[in-house]
């Protein structure tokens, strides 16, 4: 099989995670090709909630709470970057973003962490009564125990994003290959080389950015990954009046007027299939934050399949020399901090200490 391309650097992931770093390097002059698998690949930047967002990360690692929140202090400069030069409204809104609690207790414990995160990234947080989110979330149910609200996270459209990224990479000399799942990986003197069904490329370092495809090409370097699928399902509504200011956890109204209902974790492996039961059980919960939302009709339904690690916190590490491992929960979340520092540091081609509390290494007990 001829070479077809060598480039400086293979980003193996046309999702979220991967488009956003392809879109950093390229910043950093690098000389790049994005392969995607496309349809036929799990893929949760298509199916997920748009949400940007610190408030609660960290929970399980103290350390992704102050990343977290550098992710989303930076994200309105990557967005109105990305805006800029694509001509595509992501629209990105950081107006905040409260997460309901369904009891006191609940309540309780969610202050409780948010207080130690705070200790840990200073990020700033306010707990509402239904009054005050009846102000920015018009209808809540004023038998909502509370809220607890943080000002700088939002939502974004997470298919315009991943279109905007996808676009940025056309034009120069970046090279992205649709429809291209990489088979193999193998290490070469001097790099990696990437076979595809249309031919092989060649490459100095390689970002292995293929969410739940990382599985597969950290086996052929010889790497287990500890990262599992966690399947989420979202309910869509007609289109309906404007009236929420910001998006919550659970519920979101898009720009478009449809709500987004959301919010299951269920570890189920790797089906991506609906539920009448989980569908009911989200409409519930949605409905007793928002009466109003009984008489509004579901048009559709999808699920997703999260990637998660055993802290849901980000990992990055170099796990062969020149081969970059980057996945997470929260793609949108941290988007722009992939695009900024992350690439930077691929670029530089090594971690800095900065990204040892994210590396493997954390799950080696
Ligand atoms: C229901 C749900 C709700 C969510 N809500 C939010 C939210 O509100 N905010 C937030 O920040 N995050 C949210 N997330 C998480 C977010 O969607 C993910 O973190 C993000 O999409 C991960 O992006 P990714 O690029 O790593 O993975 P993916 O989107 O899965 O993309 C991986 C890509 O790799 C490609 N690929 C796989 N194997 C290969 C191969 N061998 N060769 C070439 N290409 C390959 C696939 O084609 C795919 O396009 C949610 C996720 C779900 C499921």
């Amino acid at each position: 099989m001829s070479v077809q391309d060598h480039v400086d650097i293979a980003v193996i992931g046309g999702g979220l995670v991967g488009a956003a770093l392809a879109y950093g390097l390229r910043r950093q002059g690098q000389r790049i090709a994005l392969f995607d698998e496309g349809d036929s690949a799990f893929r949760a930047s298509r199916g997920n909630f748009g949400l940007v967002c610190a408030g609660g990360k960290g929970g399980q690692l103290d350390d992704y709470a102050p990343w977290a929140l550098q992710g989303v202090e930076v994200w309105k400069d990557f967005g109105d970057r990305l805006v800029a030069e694509t001509g595509i409204d992501i629209e990105l809104e950081q107006n905040g973003l409260p997460v309901f609690c369904p009891d006191p207790a609940a309540l309780a414990e969610r202050v409780a962490m948010m207080e130690r995160l705070q200790r840990r990234s200073g990020l700033a947080f306010e707990v509402h009564s239904p009054a005050e989110i009846d102000r920015y979330m018009p209808g809540v149910s004023a038998d909502v125990p509370g809220a607890v609200f943080c000002a700088i996270d939002g939502a974004a459209n997470p298919m315009l994003l991943l279109r905007a990224l996808h676009a940025s990479l056309l034009t120069g000399d970046a090279v992205l290959r649709r429809d291209a799942r990489v088979e193999r990986l193998e290490a070469v003197s001097g790099g990696y080389r990437l076979v595809t069904a249309q031919g092989v490329t060649r490459c100095e370092r390689v970002v292995l950015a293929a969410g739940l495809g990382n599985l597969g090409l950290g086996q052929d370097l010889g790497v287990t990954l500890p990262i599992k699928p966690m399947r989420g399902q979202i309910l869509v509504t007609e289109r309906c009046p404007p009236r929420m200011k910001v998006p919550s956890e659970h519920v979101r109204q898009t720009r478009d007027g449809t709500y987004l209902l959301g919010g299951s974790w269920e570890d189920v492996g790797f089906d991506t299939g609906t539920t009448a039961e989980v569908t009911r059980a989200i409409a519930r919960r949605a409905i007793s934050y928002f009466p109003f939302l009984s008489t509004v009709r579901l048009v559709r339904s999808w699920s997703a399949l999260r990637i998660l690690a055993p802290d849901n916190a980000p990992i990055y590490d170099e796990i062969a020399p020149g081969a970059f491992l980057v996945t997470c929960h929260s793609g949108v979340s941290l988007a722009a901090i992939h695009a900024g520092k992350v690439a930077g540091w691929i670029a530089d081609g090594a971690l800095p200490a900065e990204a040892d509390p994210f590396r493997l290494g954390r799950f080696a007990d």
